[in-house]
């Protein structure tokens, strides 16, 4: 019983935790869908290194959303950008490679 018991708390507490995960997905989602209301075609902007998108400064990945074509016609026809966590992820990369390169 004892084991029974363990499975079944654990798996619980996984679906706790996927019901947090998707809640929080879905509060994304509305604010991103609020943002693209105010915005118009031209406002959306592409992250050239992972390829979310942006609405009025609230990025989202898209791939859940589109279909590998109008993926890729985003990807040719949208301005792009940098999104927060590549421009942190990059800054930290370009100041690991000059601490390197210091004499
Ligand atoms: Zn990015």
């Amino acid at each position: 019983m004892e084991q029974v018991y363990e499975a079944l708390l654990r798996r619980a507490e996984e679906a706790v935790a996927e019901a947090h995960r998707q809640h929080r997905r879905a509060a994304e989602l509305m604010a991103f869908v609020a943002e693209l209301r105010e915005s118009t075609p031209a406002g959306i902007v592409v992250c050239a290194w992972c390829g979310n998108v942006a609405s009025g400064g609230r990025w989202i990945d898209p791939a859940p959303l589109l279909a590998p074509r109008l993926r890729q016609r985003l990807e040719e026809q949208a301005t792009h950008g940098i999104c927060p966590s590549c421009l942190n992820r990059v800054s930290a990369e370009v100041a690991a490679e000059r601490a390197d390169n210091r004499p």
